[in-house]
């Protein structure tokens, strides 16, 4: 493959995107849709398994100290990948229904992030990323068959919803197999294979903002992918 104008060592390193978040869920969520909407990203996600927990810092001092920390092993990932750096992924569950108080957590936590590192994105999902799942209800139809999504929450700003957690788990899941966690992934998944990810059932601010996180990241932060021919 040639490059053009450019002979630096830096031409032949593949620049990481790191994902970070509360567990291997939250990571593989955001692993399948920044897959999904940049493809250029496969092969450069990159996973930091401590959980990382910056919502609930106690104060500011201690989010900062929390950030540093996550940035050297940010860091210290891409080290090891032999890489530059491209950009990083926070994702935290609010755990509590969108308002004021989550614009405001997430900026806080965002532009802490925004002190340590060059390109970063913190995702926190409103309620939690089962209010996101809800907006697909043929992805989970087509994860457990007897799964359906009562009409009274189709549409909705799931954003809005106080526990989607339970309402999957009593109301889309009913008597058949009970949803799990460890379901949200997969669920996800088949709403891409479903070509669906990008015409949501309703709304979720969250789900925006990690949709607009993911478009500017592949035009702004990873180097420009060749299309295949
Ligand atoms: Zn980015």
């Amino acid at each position: 493959m040639t490059r053009r104008g450019g002979t630096s060592v830096r031409a032949t390193k593949r620049p990481v995107v790191v994902l970070a978040g509360e567990d291997r869920n939250d990571r593989e969520c955001l692993r399948v849709l920044l897959e999904a909407w940049c493809p250029a990203m496969s092969g450069r996600l990159v996973e930091i398994k401590d959980s990382v927990r910056l919502l609930h810092a106690k104060s500011h001092g201690e989010l900062t100290s929390r950030v540093k920390t996550l940035a050297s092993k940010a860091r210290a990932k891409a080290k090891l990948e032999r890489a530059d750096l491209a950009c990083v992924f926070v994702h935290e569950e609010f755990d509590r229904p969108d308002g004021d108080e989550y614009v405001e957590a997430r900026q806080r936590v965002q532009s802490a992030l925004d002190a340590q590192f060059g390109n970063a994105h913190y995702l926190l999902s409103v309620a939690e990323v089962e209010a996101w799942l809800l907006m697909f209800p043929a992805a989970l139809a087509g994860t457990v068959s007897s799964w359906r999504v009562p009409q009274q929450y189709r549409n909705r700003d799931t954003g809005t919803l106080v526990d989607p957690k339970q309402i999957l788990m009593r109301n889309v899941s009913g008597s058949g197999r009970r949803y799990r966690e460890s379901d949200a992934p997969g669920v996800l998944a088949k709403a891409v294979a479903l070509n669906c990810i990008d015409n949501p059932v309703g709304s979720n601010r969250s789900w925006s903002q990690l949709r607009a996180d993911a478009t500017e990241c592949c035009t702004s932060h990873i180097p420009r992918a060749r299309r295949p021919q």
